[in-house]
């Protein structure tokens, strides 16, 4: 391997295509500047100078990981959503472009910025939902319930690195369980969840990153996929307020099947909101 970093490059993107991957040179660069402490600027600008043999080497290791296909997040450590920094490391899901629909449509839906809203998030994972929404609510309130206690420890990292802890409550518990809603508090003016969904054979099959590195308790919806929106409809009527919103994340295709349960539990439907590609990803439920 040549080691100025056009050529450290060149090569990565080589072995980065070889094992399927698409957004080759754009990782490649983002593996290299945070292996060599440089900006991409700084990359561009250096391309053609030595990279010193220390930042070779943890560019290789970097790579080699990426290479077996774990996500750049987990690489990384770090995902952007909604434009805000998360910390991501193995515990959590990471943040998806796909789930901002939930707050695309939170901001439609609650136009008053300045209300004291009360937020709950179901699966809080790194916090990506319900931290955003008391970013973009500055006078907002939340709690969020999270089973892992891993992930627990990363929304509340996250929380205090936005800024936002002080407003926001997050505690362990797991809606499997009886009685998970009595420690909630509330009512709730806003229910987000982004469950896990993925009908648990298909599993197997999803892309490596996901597969092999998420956390399946994030990622297992149960036979049917649907388990956590029976649970979270069967708590839902204490939780939010006559009037209130409930906004869930779906996977592909499943919105009228989770329309059924939510309106067996007492809630009318809305029309739901699609995601840049054009997917029904969020279904929308009033009390
Ligand atoms: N959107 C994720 C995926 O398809 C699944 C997340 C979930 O189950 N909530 O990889």
């Amino acid at each position: 391997m040549s080691a100025t970093y056009d050529g450290l490059l060149r090569d990565a993107a080589t072995a980065l295509a070889a094992a399927g991957l698409d957004n080759v040179r754009f990782e490649a660069r983002l593996l290299l500047g945070r292996a060599a402490g440089l900006s991409t600027e700084q990359l561009v600008a250096r391309g053609r100078d030595e990279a010193p043999p220390a930042a070779v080497e943890a560019f290789r290791a970097l790579l080699a990981r990426r290479v077996r296909r774990e996500p750049m997040a987990h690489i990384l450590g770090e995902r952007e959503f909604w434009g805000l920094p998360f910390r991501v490391t193995p515990d959590v899901l990471v943040p998806r472009p796909d789930s901002e629909t939930v707050i695309e449509a939170a901001l439609a839906l609650l136009a008053d910025r300045g209300r004291r809203w009360r937020v709950l998030d179901l699966g809080l994972g790194s916090g990506c939902l319900l931290l955003t929404l008391l970013r973009e609510f500055p006078a907002a309130a939340g709690v969020g319930l999270e089973a892992s206690p891993p992930a627990l420890a990363v929304a509340r990292d996250n929380a205090a690195s936005l800024g936002v802890a002080a407003r926001a409550r997050l505690l362990a518990g797991d809606w499997r369980q009886p009685g998970w809603t009595e420690a909630l508090g509330g009512p709730f003016d806003l229910l987000v969840s982004n469950p896990p969904y993925i009908e648990a054979a298909a599993i197997e099959g999803l892309m490596p990153e996901v597969a092999r590195y998420e956390p399946r308790q994030a990622l297992d919806g149960g036979p049917d996929g649907l388990d956590a929106y029976r649970a979270i409809a069967a708590g839902a009527d204490r939780l939010v307020v006559p009037g209130g919103r409930i906004l869930v994340e779906a996977g592909m295709g499943q919105v009228p099947a989770i329309t059924e349960i939510f309106r067996a539990a007492g809630f009318s439907a809305e029309d739901p909101w699609e995601d840049l590609a054009g997917v029904q990803r969020v279904a929308s439920f009033k009390h």
